[in-house]
């Protein structure tokens, strides 16, 4: 017999009330708008099979997506490619910072696509003719993930294309082997788009629901990527999702999940549900602090771990 929680009644706002009181981790300052972040900020939204989506105080706040984006990148390019994006990105996790400037050694492939040189890749990937009609399609099929039109902060992705040094390295990185065919500051321009795609957890939510159901929107009814990309894209962020943190993610939590240097957290626990917390200060590996332990709490509570109860 489960002793776990309804996910219809457990009770976010006490959730998020237990994790306010979590007051470690400093706040991204890699450009000026992460800097100004709200550091007190926390959202947290569940959304369930049928549609339903339940939210706390503070989960309709915005966000930009930074890098929870990946997994619908790859997403996106695993469909717009018919697959093919998985002879040009690799899917082992690195160990090392999510920014590293490495590539797989022999084949000059990024190593996988929740590192900043597999999402450079799969967004040069998605259809289009240039940087412009890319980061539409982007910003178009993030939308139907989402199930509600986003928009972009134009003033993050400024900063992010103009301070990206190490995202410029890495895009003519690729360029030298020879495994991205577009001009690299265009890269750098459509995953800096990316990045700047403004999110709050309601939303984040409903996308990571997506994923967990095989590729079909709850909230929508569309179908927005094949049941075999959510698959496929659930299984990487599983084992890639957290960086350098990946392997203790799973042991602590056990639900596949995307972090982020804005602090925001999706989270895709097969056939259950998607979730997401947003709240700004990280840890080292550049994991929000609150959205740890609240990830913790979720999952221990609705007995979400893929591996078994506690
Ligand atoms: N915009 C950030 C970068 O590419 C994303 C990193 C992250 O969220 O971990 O540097």
């Amino acid at each position: 017999m489960s002793r776990s929680a309804d996910p219809r009644r457990y009770d976010l706002q006490q959730l998020r009330a237990r994790v306010l009181s979590e007051h470690g981790g400093e706040v991204d300052d890699s450009i000026p708008q992460l800097a100004d972040a709200d550091p007190g900020l926390c959202g947290i939204a569940i959304t369930l099979p049928d549609g339903t989506v339940r939210a706390s105080d503070e989960a309709d706040s915005l966000v930009s997506i930074q890098s929870a984006v990946k997994p619908f990148l790859f997403a996106l390019a695993l469909e717009d490619t018919g697959g093919e994006a998985f002879d040009l990105v690799g899917i082992e996790p690195t160990g090392e910072a999510f920014d590293a400037l490495k590539l797989e050694t022999g084949t000059g492939r990024p190593p996988n696509p929740m590192v900043n040189a597999g999402a450079l890749l799969t967004a040069a990937l998605v259809d289009g003719d240039d940087a412009g009609s890319r980061s539409r399609r982007i910003l178009h099929g993030l939308s139907a993930f989402a199930a509600r039109r986003l928009e972009t902060d134009d003033d993050v992705a400024r900063s992010e294309h103009a301070l990206g040094d190490r995202n410029h390295a890495l895009a003519h990185l690729m360029r030298a082997e020879g495994t991205l065919e577009v001009s690299a500051d265009d890269t750098v321009e459509v995953y800096a788009r990316a990045c700047a795609v403004l999110v709050d957890a309601v939303a984040l939510s409903v996308m990571g629901a997506t994923l967990a159901l095989g590729g079909v929107n709850p909230v929508s009814g569309e179908r927005v990527v094949s049941a075999r990309v959510a698959r496929d894209v659930v299984s990487v962020m599983a084992t890639c999702g957290v960086y350098d943190g990946s392997g203790r993610w799973m042991r602590a939590v056990g639900v596949p999940a995307k972090s982020s240097v804005s602090g925001a957290i999706v989270l895709s626990a097969p056939g259950r549900l998607g979730a997401a917390v947003v709240s700004p200060p990280l840890d080292e590996q550049g994991t929000s602090v609150r959205g740890r332990v609240a990830s913790e709490l979720l999952s221990s509570a609705l007995g979400l771990h893929a591996f078994g109860a506690e």
